[in-house]
């Protein structure tokens, strides 16, 4: 099965495409913490990756198309969960050739609903697991007493450079002018499901599983 998470920065498509890895074997293909990666790598690509990320604006859609392009090369094994990707139309166009050219289709497209107020206190109270990726929040899941990461004992905690208010503002600008006309997309195409990204982290998957099914 192949899926795409679709919400804006902080609805939770990351928490839920890991939970979706362990709980059904599937490929997590998230184009942000490609970038993270290739940001880290010391090219000039890098270089311009970096500062296009820290603006909160896109980086460019021939970037983006090139690294899942790299990546469906690989192994499928329980399917592709899309997370981040596609971004705007030409991003949505794409994927559906590189699918068709691999002899697989998109079975169905998550659209995570969360207001504005409420992504911009997830994202600003937002940290992470150097390691695992594990997602902590300052408010509502703060990061363990002992500093260990409760999922996999490591003690190195990161906050993205771009989660602060003036990159989240233009964040929330490209989804909603070149993003959110993917939701019109995939509802013709008869592939979008939308669940309340509002909720508890288990109640949101069970969402999601209940869309899935
Ligand atoms: P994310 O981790 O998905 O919130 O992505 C972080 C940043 O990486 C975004 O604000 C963009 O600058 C860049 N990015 C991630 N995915 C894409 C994409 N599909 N198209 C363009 N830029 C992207």
């Amino acid at each position: 099965m192949n899926i795409i998470l679709l919400g804006p920065p902080g609805a939770g498509k990351g928490t839920q495409a890991r939970r979706l890895v362990d709980e059904r074997d599937m490929t997590q293909l998230s184009t942000g913490d490609m970038l993270r990666e290739a940001r880290t790598s010391g090219t000039e690509m890098g270089r311009v990756v970096a500062e296009v990320m820290d603006r909160g604006d896109l980086v460019t859609d021939e970037i983006v198309i090139g690294l899942i392009e790299e990546k469906l090369n690989g192994d499928h094994g329980g399917g592709f969960i899309f997370d981040g990707f596609p971004r705007t139309l030409t991003q949505a166009d794409a994927l559906g050739e590189l699918l068709k050219r691999h002899g697989t289709t998109l079975d169905a497209v998550i659209e995570m609903k969360v207001d504005d107020a409420a992504l911009v206190e997830r994202i600003t109270a937002r940290s992470t697991c150097g390691e695992c990726g594990e997602v902590y929040n300052d408010i509502t899941k703060p990061q363990p007493a002992d500093g260990k990461c409760a999922n996999c004992g490591a003690s190195n905690f990161k906050r993205r450079a771009d989660d602060n208010a003036d990159s989240l503002k233009q964040r929330l600008m490209e989804y909603y002018k070149k993003t959110s006309p993917l939701i019109g997309y995939y509802y013709a195409k008869g592939d979008l499901k939308t669940v309340d990204g509002l909720g508890e982290i288990e109640d949101v998957a069970a969402e999601i599983g209940k869309a899935l099914g």
